[in-house]
């Protein structure tokens, strides 16, 4: 078959066109998680040195390399570059190499690799924001839920809320719904009203079911008590409530719930490993926005195999 035969060929070349644009994004996103919560502009100045402010060169800008080349250090004033920047950078890669090779394999469309690539660089930036200043920047958050409906809208068979992504649509949610009206709706018009469903139900209601949870928390623990696994007296920051909403509109109603479920548990692991170390200290708080990250990316690697799991797992309880 000749269209096989010739993505074959063409396979080494693409793998490496993923990676390589990875490589790049994820130094735009090194840019994103310094400059973002510091509430400086992403465009100017162009990329420095934060000790003498010495303005790279190109080549000094080429992902993973330059820093490599560099050996870590910074070619005017000799002070360290963190070891941070090419890891980010070779994440982000390997990321988008396998987001690019999953869509390949599971013969998804390959234009819904847009939004995956632009909802899994948005949970980086906000899981490693989260990490070092324990906020999530509405600056972030608002051009990417801005993003997921401006997709929906002009390109309704991208979304990763769709039709081959979700043949069943297994909670009966992000589907068609309503199969009379497909025969006098145009297909265009019909994709586009179940894509924008899909954006609402799935941002609603991470919306409503986290601030449901967060307030469950504070009749718990009471308002300003310290006591909540966060440190801040609430048991979920709002930066995660709003970060989980655009997942959710990406993702759509039926994905966003997995989501929810994988993220608390990769939370609970983490937590109860940290108290087993005894690393746990009081008002030490706990960052949820990685693990929302962590299993927002899961889900775009193999939600068909982790579907499966979460299924035979409540089929046991
Ligand atoms: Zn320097």
């Amino acid at each position: 078959m000749q269209p096989t035969h010739s993505i074959e060929t063409a396979l080494p070349m693409l793998d490496t066109v993923a990676f390589v644009f990875g490589a790049c994004v994820g130094s735009f996103l090194n840019v994103v998680v310094w400059r973002l919560p510091r509430h400086e502009s992403l465009l100017s100045p162009p990329s420095h040195c934060p000790h003498c402010n010495h303005r790279l060169r190109p080549w000094e800008n080429v992902p993973i390399l330059a820093w490599i080349f560099l050996r870590a250090r910074c070619s005017s004033c000799r002070n360290r570059i963190s070891v941070r920047y090419p890891l980010v950078e070779a994440l982000v890669a390997i990321i988008f190499f396998l987001l690019w090779r999953r869509t390949l394999t599971e013969a998804l469309p390959l234009y819904s690799l847009f939004p995956a690539f632009f909802l899994a660089g948005t949970v980086i930036a906000a899981g490693i924001i989260d990490l070092e200043h324990r906020i999530i920047p509405d600056r972030l958050l608002a051009p990417a839920l801005l993003a997921a409906i401006v997709f929906s809208l002009l390109w309704p068979t991208a979304s990763l809320a769709a039709p081959p992504r979700h043949p069943a649509g297994w909670l009966g949610l992000a589907g068609i719904g309503n199969q009379p009206l497909a025969d006098w709706i145009p297909p265009y018009f019909l994709q586009s009203a179940v894509a924008v469903k899909n954006v609402l139900l799935g941002a609603v209601g991470a919306g409503v079911f986290m601030l449901a949870i967060r307030k469950v928390g504070r009749l718990l623990w009471g308002r300003t008590a310290k006591r909540a696994p966060t440190g801040s007296g609430e048991v979920l920051g709002l930066g995660d409530v709003k970060l989980l909403i655009v997942v959710g509109a990406f993702v759509g109603p039926d994905a966003i719930v997995a989501v929810i479920f994988i993220a608390s548990l990769l939370g609970t692991l983490a937590g109860a490993a940290m108290l087993a170390f005894s690393r746990m200290r009081r008002g030490w708080s706990l960052p949820y926005a990685p693990y929302i990250a962590a299993a927002t990316i899961l889900w775009l690697l193999a939600e068909t195999q982790l579907f499966a799991l979460i299924q035979r797992f409540f089929i046991y309880i």
